[in-house]
């Protein structure tokens, strides 16, 4: 990895729906911070995701919450409201020319899954994407990046525009919480404690007409 002046702060963005944020991302975020030596990590919930426009997704003030419930303890993560405060729905572009703009001088890293980086790069404005950050596709089990479709544009770009991240096996997704959720099986574990207990409290992924049985 070049050295870049010490100057710019290096900002990791990890964009996400985080219905519910659990430890696959936290332990995503954390290796790739200590990979690229980053000043601090902002989760970016998604307001409305324009991926999942068909299907059921959870308050954004709730999911804003559990990011920030899970990040709480650790000094250089935090949570931006960017997207959901945004009307319209969320582009990666869009994030990442709101984080260019409160932070002029950083250097920007966006971290995402690879199953969503291939997504992000095939369909989106892939120019602007890499003038405004160095992408990080995390490597979660089950998922490998197809790049065969991406070589035309990887072609003319610098070497680290992309850069893929192994992260320790962790096979939790939020689509396996919110199932167990639903059937009354625990999350423990898979996501934060207070997470746990916020999910609980505010009976998210409980199925229609089952709430308070
Ligand atoms: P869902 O199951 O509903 O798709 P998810 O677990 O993928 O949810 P998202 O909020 O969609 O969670 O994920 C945000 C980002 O984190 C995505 O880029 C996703 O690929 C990545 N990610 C999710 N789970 C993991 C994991 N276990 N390890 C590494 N990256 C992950
Ligand atoms: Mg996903």
């Amino acid at each position: 990895m070049q050295e870049t002046g010490r100057r710019g702060r290096k900002l990791g963005v990890m964009g996400g729906t985080f219905d519910p944020i659990h430890h696959g991302h936290l332990v995503a975020a954390s290796e790739v911070a200590n990979r690229f030596a980053l000043d601090e990590v902002i989760f970016v919930p998604t307001g409305q995701p324009w991926q999942k426009a068909d299907k059921q997704v959870s308050p954004a003030e709730d999911r804003y919450l559990m990011t920030v419930i899970a990040t709480a303890s650790n000094p250089s993560f935090s949570v931006s409201r960017a997207d959901i405060d945004r009307e319209k729905v969320t582009y990666t572009v869009d994030t990442l020319r709101e984080m260019r703009d409160r932070h002029p001088d950083a250097e920007l890293y966006f971290i995402t899954g690879a199953d969503a980086l291939a997504n992000i790069l095939t369909w989106q404005d892939w120019a602007e994407l890499f003038e405004l950050a160095r992408f990080v596709g995390v490597s979660r089990p089950g998922y490998e990046l197809n790049t065969d479709h991406l070589e035309e544009h990887l072609r003319d770009l610098p070497a680290d525009a992309v850069t893929m991240v192994e992260i320790p096996a962790l096979a939790i997704s939020s689509s396996e919480c919110r199932r167990r959720a639903a059937e009354n099986r625990p999350v423990w574990y898979l996501v934060p404690d207070g997470v746990v207990q916020y999910i609980s409290k505010r009976h998210l992924y409980v199925p229609a007409g089952a709430e308070g049985s």
